[in-house]
Protein backbone atom coordinates (compact mmCIF):
# COMPACT_ATOMS: atom_id res chain seq x y z
CA UNK A 1 0.00 0.00 0.00
CA UNK A 2 1.85 3.35 -0.89
CA UNK A 3 1.94 5.18 1.92
CA UNK A 4 3.89 8.56 1.85
CA UNK A 5 6.64 9.15 4.44
CA UNK A 6 4.95 11.66 6.49
CA UNK A 7 2.23 9.12 6.92
CA UNK A 8 4.13 6.52 8.15
CA UNK A 9 5.27 8.81 10.75
CA UNK A 10 1.62 10.00 12.08
CA UNK A 11 0.26 6.53 12.09
CA UNK A 12 3.54 5.49 14.62
CA UNK A 13 2.63 8.58 16.82
CA UNK A 14 -0.85 7.22 16.91
CA UNK A 15 0.12 3.76 17.30
CA UNK A 16 -0.18 3.84 21.15
CA UNK A 17 -3.49 5.14 21.13
CA UNK A 18 -4.89 3.15 18.42
CA UNK A 19 -4.30 -0.37 20.19
CA UNK A 20 -6.94 0.85 22.97
CA UNK A 21 -9.31 2.65 20.14
CA UNK A 22 -9.44 0.30 18.09
CA UNK A 23 -11.05 -2.24 21.17
CA UNK A 24 -13.87 -0.10 21.50
CA UNK A 25 -17.25 -0.03 19.02
CA UNK A 26 -17.03 2.77 16.30
CA UNK A 27 -20.45 3.71 17.95
CA UNK A 28 -18.97 4.53 21.63
CA UNK A 29 -17.67 7.90 22.71
CA UNK A 30 -13.98 7.02 23.80
CA UNK A 31 -13.77 9.14 26.72
CA UNK A 32 -16.22 8.74 29.42
CA UNK A 33 -14.33 10.11 32.01
CA UNK A 34 -13.84 13.95 31.64
CA UNK A 35 -16.78 16.21 32.83
CA UNK A 36 -19.93 16.43 31.22
CA UNK A 37 -21.50 19.69 30.00
CA UNK A 38 -25.07 19.10 29.23
CA UNK A 39 -25.51 22.87 27.58
CA UNK A 40 -24.50 21.76 24.05
CA UNK A 41 -27.27 20.58 21.61
CA UNK A 42 -26.85 16.45 20.84
CA UNK A 43 -24.34 15.93 18.40
CA UNK A 44 -24.66 12.73 16.55
CA UNK A 45 -21.06 11.11 15.88
CA UNK A 46 -20.13 10.47 11.97
CA UNK A 47 -19.99 7.16 12.48
CA UNK A 48 -23.94 6.65 13.32
CA UNK A 49 -25.59 9.58 11.89
CA UNK A 50 -28.84 7.69 12.47
CA UNK A 51 -28.57 7.56 16.10
CA UNK A 52 -30.95 9.29 17.59
CA UNK A 53 -31.03 12.32 19.63
CA UNK A 54 -33.12 10.79 22.49
CA UNK A 55 -30.33 8.72 23.86
CA UNK A 56 -30.27 9.40 27.80
CA UNK A 57 -27.36 11.69 28.57
CA UNK A 58 -26.24 8.95 31.29
CA UNK A 59 -25.59 6.35 28.44
CA UNK A 60 -24.40 8.45 25.73
CA UNK A 61 -22.49 11.81 26.95
CA UNK A 62 -22.31 13.58 23.25
CA UNK A 63 -20.61 17.22 24.22
CA UNK A 64 -17.98 15.32 25.42
CA UNK A 65 -14.44 14.92 24.29
CA UNK A 66 -14.14 11.63 21.72
CA UNK A 67 -12.73 11.20 18.19
CA UNK A 68 -13.02 13.94 15.55
CA UNK A 69 -15.01 13.38 13.18
CA UNK A 70 -12.11 12.90 10.59
CA UNK A 71 -11.11 10.25 13.19
CA UNK A 72 -8.05 9.19 12.48
CA UNK A 73 -7.14 11.60 9.97
CA UNK A 74 -7.39 13.45 12.60
CA UNK A 75 -6.20 12.66 15.98
CA UNK A 76 -6.81 15.66 18.33
CA UNK A 77 -9.85 14.71 20.81
CA UNK A 78 -12.52 16.96 19.40
CA UNK A 79 -12.68 19.20 22.18
CA UNK A 80 -9.37 20.47 21.12
CA UNK A 81 -10.17 20.69 17.29
CA UNK A 82 -13.33 21.26 17.50
CA UNK A 83 -14.93 18.15 15.33
CA UNK A 84 -17.86 17.67 16.68
CA UNK A 85 -18.67 17.86 12.87
CA UNK A 86 -17.22 17.58 9.66
CA UNK A 87 -17.17 21.09 9.03
CA UNK A 88 -16.01 22.33 12.78
CA UNK A 89 -13.04 20.64 13.17
CA UNK A 90 -9.95 23.43 12.64
CA UNK A 91 -7.62 21.36 10.65
CA UNK A 92 -9.63 19.40 8.11
CA UNK A 93 -13.29 21.56 8.56
CA UNK A 94 -14.62 24.47 6.53
CA UNK A 95 -11.75 26.73 7.94
CA UNK A 96 -9.14 24.32 8.02
CA UNK A 97 -5.78 24.75 8.07
CA UNK A 98 -5.38 21.53 6.03
CA UNK A 99 -7.09 19.90 2.60
CA UNK A 100 -10.22 17.39 4.31
CA UNK A 101 -9.51 13.99 2.71
CA UNK A 102 -12.30 12.65 0.74
CA UNK A 103 -14.33 9.83 2.25
CA UNK A 104 -13.22 7.19 0.98
CA UNK A 105 -10.02 8.01 1.74
CA UNK A 106 -11.53 8.41 5.34
CA UNK A 107 -12.67 5.46 5.06
CA UNK A 108 -9.70 3.60 4.33
CA UNK A 109 -8.02 4.86 7.23
CA UNK A 110 -10.76 4.08 9.25
CA UNK A 111 -10.28 0.32 7.78
CA UNK A 112 -6.81 0.57 8.62
CA UNK A 113 -7.51 1.27 12.08
CA UNK A 114 -10.43 -1.05 12.90
CA UNK A 115 -10.07 -3.91 10.33
CA UNK A 116 -8.06 -7.15 11.54
CA UNK A 117 -4.90 -7.78 9.11
CA UNK A 118 -6.79 -11.02 7.41
CA UNK A 119 -9.32 -8.36 6.33
CA UNK A 120 -6.92 -5.60 5.33
CA UNK A 121 -5.42 -8.37 2.82
CA UNK A 122 -8.89 -9.38 1.51
CA UNK A 123 -9.96 -8.55 -1.71
CA UNK A 124 -13.02 -7.38 -2.36
CA UNK A 125 -16.09 -9.52 -2.32
CA UNK A 126 -16.67 -7.71 -6.58
CA UNK A 127 -13.16 -8.62 -7.36
CA UNK A 128 -11.22 -8.90 -9.66
CA UNK A 129 -13.90 -6.41 -10.55
CA UNK A 130 -12.56 -4.58 -7.81
CA UNK A 131 -9.57 -4.06 -6.01
CA UNK A 132 -8.65 -4.62 -2.21
CA UNK A 133 -11.46 -4.85 0.30
CA UNK A 134 -9.85 -2.31 2.56
CA UNK A 135 -10.32 0.67 -0.04
CA UNK A 136 -13.83 0.05 -1.06
CA UNK A 137 -15.27 -1.20 2.13
CA UNK A 138 -16.33 -4.44 0.70
CA UNK A 139 -15.99 -6.88 2.79
CA UNK A 140 -19.57 -8.26 2.26
CA UNK A 141 -20.45 -7.22 -1.62
CA UNK A 142 -23.46 -4.68 0.09
CA UNK A 143 -20.22 -3.03 1.65
CA UNK A 144 -18.63 -2.25 -1.72
CA UNK A 145 -18.30 1.76 -2.43
CA UNK A 146 -18.14 1.10 -6.07
CA UNK A 147 -20.61 -2.38 -6.92
CA UNK A 148 -22.03 -2.52 -3.23
CA UNK A 149 -25.58 -0.70 -1.81
CA UNK A 150 -28.68 0.49 -3.47
CA UNK A 151 -27.10 2.91 -5.81
CA UNK A 152 -23.34 1.98 -7.03
CA UNK A 153 -21.27 3.82 -8.70
CA UNK A 154 -20.68 1.14 -11.39
CA UNK A 155 -23.19 -1.53 -12.67
CA UNK A 156 -22.33 -4.53 -10.76
CA UNK A 157 -21.56 -7.42 -12.93
CA UNK A 158 -24.01 -10.62 -12.50
CA UNK A 159 -23.42 -13.48 -10.52
CA UNK A 160 -22.25 -15.45 -13.60
CA UNK A 161 -19.79 -13.07 -14.96
CA UNK A 162 -18.23 -12.65 -11.71
CA UNK A 163 -17.73 -16.28 -10.91
CA UNK A 164 -16.01 -16.63 -14.39
CA UNK A 165 -13.98 -13.49 -13.43
CA UNK A 166 -12.80 -14.86 -10.38
CA UNK A 167 -12.15 -18.57 -12.00
CA UNK A 168 -9.88 -16.31 -14.77
CA UNK A 169 -8.23 -14.75 -12.07
CA UNK A 170 -7.24 -17.35 -10.32
CA UNK A 171 -6.08 -19.21 -13.04
CA UNK A 172 -3.86 -16.76 -14.12
CA UNK A 173 -2.40 -15.80 -10.46
CA UNK A 174 -1.61 -19.75 -10.74
CA UNK A 175 -0.24 -19.71 -14.22
CA UNK A 176 1.96 -16.04 -13.06
CA UNK A 177 2.74 -18.22 -10.00
CA UNK A 178 4.37 -20.99 -11.99
CA UNK A 179 6.21 -18.58 -14.23
CA UNK A 180 7.72 -17.23 -11.18
CA UNK A 181 9.14 -19.90 -10.40
CA UNK A 182 10.90 -21.33 -13.29
ZN1 LIG B 1 -10.39 17.28 14.12
ZN1 LIG C 1 -15.20 -3.13 -3.75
Amino acid sequence: MPTSPNKQRKERRKAASATTAHQQSESQPTYNNVPRKLDRPHIPPLCAPTQSKFVPVTVAPRNDGGRCAYWPVCDDDRKVCGGYRPELCKTFGANGTEKAPSQSELNYQRHLKTWNTKNIMSNCAWYPFCGKAVYCGGLKKIYCSVYGGDNPVKEPPSVEVLKKAKRDAKNNKRKEDRMNKK
